[in-house]
């Protein structure tokens, strides 16, 4: 069973998981209330699509797709008009904005499908933080004095930016899919986010690890944001973000024990301690 609780999703077991990839889409409990309609992309018309979608099936038989109406998916005045849910439950839902246009809705698709490939043909899982032992106060008491932080912002990024950096150039190289849909949102987002001075550590981090995918993907960050105005806890995510995940690229797709190991070596540096979190599916 599941409990939406604002952008976070609670699954009753164990863990304490953020459910979504970027490009996210900020569910609130009103944007459920939306219609969603299940989508048949070959009305898209597109072949290389279709040899994704189909290459996906194999390793997840059903894969929903459902178009949101009017959603656009605000965090900050960030926009993220597509995103997966129900990857707990292995019964991956692809949500899309109903004002992406037909091209859009290729890139869109295909890049959740990416990020569903890496997840379940090459085991890079997301990440969650493990809710404390029945019992174990300290535990209990460590886990709920950082609960303020924006965790599903934080790891949600670890992983976007783990994969980002391997799925863009794979979608090219692969199936001619230039993802020029992510490549303009990194762009709007992180201008939009790292402007945004009332965010707390968690957020900053994860900021930091935008201004790494930037760097990567885009260029020099200097041309999105002021450079002199960001954070301690900003930089010294970017700065592990190189170190860490520096080497992830298409040619480079790592093993599951070395990506994980990677993520928590990254949040054991910024001061977390590794047991305190989980990989999913
Ligand atoms: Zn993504």
């Amino acid at each position: 069973m599941e409990v939406y609780q604002k952008n976070v999703c609670v699954k009753k077991d164990e863990r304490f998981l953020p459910e979504r990839f970027c490009l996210k889409l900020i569910l609130t409990k009103d944007t459920f209330m939306l219609v969603r309609n299940g989508f048949d992309i070959a009305c898209l018309e597109s072949g290389v699509l279709q040899r994704l979608f189909h290459e996906m099936t194999s390793y997840v038989q059903v894969i929903r797709i459902e178009v949101m109406a009017g959603a656009r998916g605000h965090r900050s005045c960030e926009e993220h008009p597509a995103a997966t849910i129900g990857l707990t439950l292995q019964k991956p839902v692809i949500q899309i904005a109903d004002w992406l246009n037909e091209g859009q809705r290729i890139e869109a698709i295909a890049h959740e499908l990416a990020h569903l490939l890496l997840v379940y043909r090459y085991g890079l899982g997301v990440i969650g933080r493990r809710i404390p032992r029945y019992g174990d106060s300290e535990d209990v008491f460590r886990f709920f004095m950082t609960m303020r932080g924006d965790w599903v912002y934080l790891l949600g990024q670890i992983s976007n930016t783990a994969h980002h950096l391997i799925l863009l150039d794979y979608l090219k190289q692969e199936y001619g899919i230039e993802d020029n849909l992510h490549i303009y949102l990194l762009h709007q987002n992180f201008c939009v986010a790292a402007n945004d001075k009332s965010r707390d550590k968690e957020s900053q981090y994860g900021m930091g690890l935008v201004a790494f995918e930037y760097e990567r993907l885009i260029g020099k960050i200097d041309r999105g944001i002021n450079v002199d105005h960001q954070s301690e806890f900003f930089w010294e995510a970017y700065h592990l973000a190189q170190k860490h995940f520096g080497k992830c690229n298409s040619r480079f797709i790592p093993a599951p024990r070395v990506y994980k190991e990677g993520i928590l070596s990254f949040l054991e540096d910024l001061g977390y301690r590794r047991q305190d979190f989980v990989f999913f599916p």
